[in-house]
């Protein structure tokens, strides 16, 4: 027979075990900048404990690490809370995943060869997530996403981030809907370091004596949430544009249409973005995606799929981290980076 192994854990214990070393891995990621794992062993993690409480739903508590939107909020910054959810998403580790994502949202919103469901592809931006508020076209306040429900009011340092328009163009205002933006209207995006500035911020780091920073992404959200906003400004970063906290206003009605919304109002936008109507065309945009992810200045861990109608995003709506209607591809991790950091470290 096989040889004894040790006693399995029950999975309640597991349960309890992986939601102690979750929170504690995002603390160090979110709250300190400073990750003590790899993404791709967090998300290993998080997708066990996923599976357990799948087979043991009794196990599923309000504070599981799975009902969550991960991040934190610090003391050193006025809380601001969301007037809408800032929301995380369902990952697909492999292709198989994605086409059930596909397959199942196709049946849901009743897609047919004659009218197939759209979805927007775009890159998955490896950087901060952060919310931007326009109150009569003019910019008023920038928020991280913190917990989805709470994050921190980041305003004086995003004033330092050059792309930012502090006043909404006219082509964008000329596309909103009878009665105006009314009083505010709140776009979302990513606040992301260019790879090459990330090199020469650690450079600087390493000929200081500092601790370098782990990644592009952990470097911005470092960066971005300084007490001092002097030294944001000092700090290359950079932002793209995707999201609206509430469509309603806006003479659009799908994402695709979304984007060049933003674009009209001086928004940086990624021009990597595709509208496809097919799973064949979702998977070039992927492999394509993968292809040239080293060619770009920033880091990319995979490409999100949106249901390109808002009608549609609507009728699906949200579980208690995710929307319904979009699901982030998640690229193989690049290991190379923990190796450049050993590298670093030793010299
Ligand atoms: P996520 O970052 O994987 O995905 C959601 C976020 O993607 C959104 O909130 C948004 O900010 C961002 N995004 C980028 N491009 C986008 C686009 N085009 N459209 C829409 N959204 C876009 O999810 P998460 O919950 O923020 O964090 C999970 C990630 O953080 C995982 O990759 C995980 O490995 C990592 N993490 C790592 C550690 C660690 O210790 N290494 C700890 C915690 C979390």
């Amino acid at each position: 027979g096989a040889a004894p192994s040790a006693p399995a854990k029950s999975p309640r214990t597991r349960a309890a075990e992986l939601n102690r070393l979750l929170n504690t891995y995002a603390y160090q990621y979110y709250a300190l900048d400073d990750p003590q794992v790899t993404d791709a062993e967090f998300d290993r993690l998080l997708r066990e404990l996923q599976a357990i409480e799948e087979v043991h739903p009794e196990l599923v508590t309000p504070d599981s690490y799975t009902q969550r939107v991960g991040g934190y909020v610090s003391e050193q910054f006025e809380p601001v809370r969301h007037a809408q959810r800032m929301y995380s998403i369902d990952d697909a580790m492999n292709l198989e995943e994605l086409d059930e994502w596909l397959a199942r949202t196709d049946e849901a919103l009743g897609s047919t060869p004659e009218h197939p469901v759209a979805y927007t592809c775009e890159l998955k931006i490896d950087g901060l997530g952060v919310a931007l508020t326009y109150r009569d076209a003019q910019f008023v306040r920038a928020a991280t996403r913190g917990d989805g429900t709470t994050g921190e009011n980041v305003t004086a340092n995003v004033l330092t981030i050059g792309d930012i328009p502090h006043a909404l163009a006219r082509a964008g205002l000329a596309r909103v809907a009878d009665g105006g933006l009314g009083q505010s209207v709140e776009v979302r995006g990513e606040v992301y370091m260019p790879k090459h500035s990330f090199v020469r911020l650690n450079e600087d780091a390493d000929a200081a004596g500092r601790e370098p920073f782990a990644n592009p992404r952990n470097a911005a959200a470092g960066s971005l949430r300084q007490k001092d906003p002097k030294v944001t400004a000092h700090r290359d970063l950079e932002t793209f544009i995707y999201a609206v906290a509430d469509e309603a206003p806006l003479a659009v009605t799908t994402q695709w249409q979304f984007l060049q919304w933003l674009r009209d109002c001086g928004f940086n936008v990624n021009p990597n973005a595709a509208r496809c109507t097919s799973a064949r065309e979702v998977h070039e945009f992927c492999a394509n995606a993968l292809a040239h992810r080293e060619d770009l200045d920033y880091d990319i861990d995979g490409v999100v799929v949106k249901v390109d109608s808002f009608d549609g995003q609507a009728a699906l709506g949200f579980t208690a981290r995710a929307p319904r209607w979009a699901i982030a591809f998640k690229f193989p991790p690049e290991e190379k980076r923990t190796v450049l950091r050993e590298i670093r470290v030793q010299v």
